[in-house]
């Protein structure tokens, strides 16, 4: 199945060696059972939209379908092509989710096709039973496959296998948006079907420069302003699959570089009431995200916290109270987020009232050692400079601090191990915040008064 075309040379030269030796493979195994196989998806069009440029294409994920030739005994083409190539591919991992009949194939990383995802479906035909054989009708099986996509540059499909190999399958008018640099959706009523590709199509368009078309940017306002968002914003356990699909969506946007122009579409588009009516990119949240960066950058130098979820998490905590609790469940985040968000409020109530009141540098520490970093990140980019500053010289000196002697400094001293110490500790770390004591022989003295030694 050597592929002939410019295409396939095109493909060729953009692969891995290893990845183009898969593909051959593929088509082999496809072309000897009497299949089509098509290349579709992220990869045809960033192999296009690369093709000025030179290199080998960085692809993780490859989606492929094989077209059966809608003979019903091979509505599990896929399923099989995927065994077959897993039988030559040993290291690979096989997945078959037989609801949908697709199967994966999965590489490790450090395996010969370094993390590769290879995605393999059967070309959804069961609406167009013609018979086998006819070009026309080959071509409409992949040809329904490809209108349950989202938009036209996502829409392409390279054919794998001969004849005509290579070729590249257009029926939207892919070719001409991706020139025109554009995001333009399938049909009308694609965002009612699926509200999540609205969010999908700022990605596109953000990541790759392109304008959302038009007509295509109607049909979202169409859709968002006929209240698709009740079903994925409202309080209900009947859309779950829709939910994950939005925290998915919400994900990739959010730990992308992109993220911010993404958000600030999503929002010119009113899109942001995805997650809830009320939410918006005001200035506010605008100084808070930013804010929030610096934070990352300054309080988690080891990068324990999640960006991108850090970022959810301060725009939830943008809505009222009463709303963080319910958004946070409905999009299912983790059950730490859901917490911080639930208890942000009664949280930030105490720290500000208690902040406002202290003097000393221990009692603050005493008050903010309760709270994780999360949660004190959240409720200072909330607050005003003065308790902002508190906190930030919480989290960058006094929670650093160690008191000026240890336990084994106390055996030494001769003070009989046991709880106390912990209250000792404690009280010379409090001393050693406030500057009451500044070296060991002070330290000394405190205990003797303090503790009667
Ligand atoms: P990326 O480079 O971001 O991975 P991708 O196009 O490969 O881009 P995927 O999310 O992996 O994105 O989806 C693979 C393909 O599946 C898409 O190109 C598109 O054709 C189709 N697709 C994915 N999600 C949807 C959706 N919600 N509605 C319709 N088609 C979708």
């Amino acid at each position: 199945a050597e592929l002939k075309t410019s295409l396939s040379h095109e493909l060729r030269s953009r692969l891995t060696p290893q990845l183009w030796q898969l593909l051959t493979t593929a088509s082999q195994a496809a072309e000897e059972r009497g299949w089509h196989l098509y290349l579709v998806g992220g990869a045809v069009r960033d192999l296009l939209l690369a093709e000025a440029a030179a290199g080998t294409l960085m692809i993780t994920d490859i989606d492929l379908v094989v077209d059966g030739f809608h003979k019903s005994a091979d509505v599990g083409a896929g399923v099989e092509l995927a065994k077959a190539l897993q039988e030559i591919y040993p290291v690979a991992r096989l997945e078959i989710h037989g609801a949908f009949q697709t199967a994966a194939l999965l590489w490790h990383k450090d395996q010969d096709l370094d993390s590769l995802w290879v995605d393999i479906a059967t070309a959804r035909t069961e609406f167009y039973p013609y018979p086998a054989a006819n070009p026309e009708v080959e071509a409409s099986s992949i040809r329904q496959d490809l209108y349950r996509r989202d938009f036209t540059i996502n829409a392409l499909a390279l054919r794998l296998t001969s004849p005509r190999a290579g070729d590249l399958l257009d029926f939207f008018g892919g070719l001409l948006d991706l020139e025109a640099k554009q995001v333009r959706v399938l049909h009308a009523n694609s965002f009612i079907e699926d509200p999540t590709r609205i969010y999908r199509g700022v990605r596109f368009a953000v990541r790759f420069g392109f304008a959302i078309e038009p007509r295509t940017e109607e049909y979202i306002r169409y859709a968002i302003n006929s209240g698709v968002y009740d079903r994925t914003a409202q309080t209900n356990s009947k859309t779950p699959a829709l939910q994950t699909r939005l925290k998915t969506e919400l994900k990739h946007i959010l730990e992308a570089p992109y993220w911010r122009s993404a958000l600030q579409l999503l929002d010119d588009l009113g899109a942001l009431q995805c997650i809830h009516p009320t939410m918006s990119l005001d200035s506010k949240l605008i100084r808070q995200l930013r804010l929030l960066e610096r934070c990352l950058r300054r309080f988690d130098p080891q990068q324990n916290l999640i960006p991108w979820q850090m970022r959810l998490e301060a725009i939830i905590a943008h809505l009222a109270p009463k709303y963080r609790g319910k958004v946070a469940k409905n999009l299912q985040l983790q059950e730490d987020s859901i917490q911080h968000l639930q208890n942000l409020a009664a949280a930030k109530t105490e720290i500000i009232q208690s902040l406002s009141e202290y003097q000393r540098p221990s009692q603050v520490v005493q008050l903010l050692r309760k709270y994780n970093l999360e949660i004190l990140i959240l409720i200072a980019l909330q607050s005003q400079r003065p308790i902002r500053r508190q906190i930030w010289q919480y989290l960058t000196v006094w929670a650093n601090v160690q008191p000026i002697l240890n336990g084994n400094d106390l055996k030494k001293l001769g003070y009989k191990p046991g709880p106390q110490y912990r209250q000792m500790l404690d009280d010379l770390l409090a001393k050693t915040l406030d500057g009451d004591i500044t070296n060991p022989v002070e330290a000394q003295e405190f205990l003797a008064k303090q503790y009667h030694q």
